[in-house]
């Protein structure tokens, strides 16, 4: 039937009294700062690499704020999605209105795999022994050559590929005959005593068992500027394990991070990192996750280790009369580099140094979002991701990739064929 059948009365409705509808039925809002920012706009989807590429991945605006919404009264389950997300944290970047996008990602994907993730499922036992390289690399490391040999072999790649869902597509980052630590013991410990510049290194799991020259170069470097530096007791920054929702795993190595550098804040030490994603680790994801006593501390007294340089150091004065070998770079800017505001550094720092050649690379993602790549279901997506990077690799004038991120540098390697090097490396060569 049409209106015109029933004709609109001119009298005025007589209403009962208005009753409002409780929405929030225990009369808070709890919506967490910023999230109800959001309903028109969606700038951090549009700076997503993995829904760029993977259409049916519904980007960072669905897994943070709006998941967060339909889960407040906990009848709806983590939509399995929140596993496409490589915690490259560009949207945290991207955002506009201070979403904690990340941490609702990182809680989410917490609860996804306690709640709805079979421990026995072949991508449990998976993401659980890429969660915790540490581990696996402090066994790896006893017998480096053997290692280096089984794990070099194809034919365990593949099987790896087969019973564990590792792609066998990459090489097996090698060991280091010798261990950073083993190296800092051997040496001594610090060489440089001072009661005023003084800083704790957390070198990680990959400068510690991968590329020991990174954290020497760091030794050298900040020594070089007459600092004290030690090499504190120290489990991994945590940064695989949040991105595999291992959020316990995560809490038992933070806490035995953050006792042990809250001790050395006591004493007059700063914190610095030479792997971006630690620092962005310890600064910005546990204080966010976890409460541990000192932990807001350590978060407020970490830095990535040129920036602590840039801050107190007069870095550009040093280089202005250093020269090395003549050499080109294809720099490369770590997502997690980017987030904490660092991504120009390594230009700006290495431009005018005689020598030497720096070229940005651009803005995209290298992909492989530290355990991601090295998933086999997400090999083709990780290299996808890639693309726009190693192309203008190729297009700059070095055959040398440099970047601070250690699983950047192997996607960078990985797609290119190029050797990388950390900026800490082309310093120590400037200055010592
Ligand atoms: S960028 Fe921030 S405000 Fe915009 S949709 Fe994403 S979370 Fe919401
Ligand atoms: S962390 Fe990265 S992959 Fe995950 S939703 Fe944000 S931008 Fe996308």
């Amino acid at each position: 039937m049409s209106d015109a059948e029933f004709p609109q009365s001119t009298e005025p409705t007589v209403q009962d009294d208005f009753e409002p509808v409780s929405v929030f039925e225990d009369g808070e809002m709890d919506l967490r700062p910023g999230a109800d920012n959001c309903y028109k706009c969606s700038v951090c989807d549009t700076t997503c690499p993995v829904a760029e590429v993977d259409d049916d991945f519904p980007g960072p605006k669905f897994q943070g704020p709006e998941q967060w919404r339909l889960k407040r009264k906990d009848d709806v389950e983590v939509d399995d999605s929140i596993m496409s997300c490589s915690n490259c944290m560009r949207c945290d970047d991207a955002c506009p209105s201070g979403v904690p996008l990340s941490q609702m990602h990182n809680t989410a994907r917490g609860e996804y795999v306690d709640e709805q993730m079979s421990k026995l499922s072949r991508e449990y036992v998976r993401n659980r022994i890429l969660a915790n390289y540490g581990t696996l690399a402090r066994l790896g490391s006893k017998v480096p050559r053997l290692t280096n040999l089984v794990m070099g072999n194809s034919l365990v790649q593949r099987l790896n590929e087969k019973l564990l869902g590792i792609t066998a597509e990459r090489d097996f980052p090698a060991f280091a005959t010798r261990t950073f630590r083993e190296w800092w013991r051997e040496r001594g410990g610090p060489q440089v005593q001072s009661e005023d510049k003084r800083v704790a290194y957390f070198h990680g799991c990959y400068s510690n068992y991968n590329t020991p020259e990174v954290g020497k170069a760091m030794v050298r470097v900040f020594e070089e500027f007459g600092y004290e530096v030690v090499v504190p007791r120290q489990r991994c920054s945590g940064t695989p394990m949040f991105a595999n929702g291992m959020l316990d795993d995560a809490e038992r190595a933070a806490s035995v991070n953050v006792s042990e550098l809250s001790d050395l804040l006591e004493e007059g030490y700063d914190v610095i990192a030479s792997c971006t994603s630690c620092s962005m680790s310890l600064r910005q994801e546990y204080p966010e996750l976890f409460q541990l006593s000192g932990i807001e501390e350590v978060a407020a007294n970490t830095y990535e280790s040129l920036e602590y340089l840039r801050i107190h150091e007069d870095l550009d004065g040093a280089l202005a009369d250093a020269a090395v070998d003549e050499q080109a770079f294809a720099y490369h800017a770590p997502c997690h580099a980017r987030n904490q505001g660092l991504d120009r550094q390594a230009v700006e720092l290495f431009r005018e140094v005689d020598g030497v050649e720096m070229e940005d690379v651009g803005d995209s993602c290298s992909g492989i979002s530290g355990t991601y790549g090295w998933k086999e279901e997400k090999y083709e997506t990780s290299m996808k991701i890639g693309e726009d990077m190693f192309e203008h690799m190729h297009d700059a004038a070095g055959e040398v990739g440099m970047t601070e991120c250690p699983t950047c540098s192997m996607q960078m390697e990985h797609g290119t064929g190029y050797e990388i090097k950390h900026p800490l490396q082309l310093l120590e060569e400037a200055l010592c």
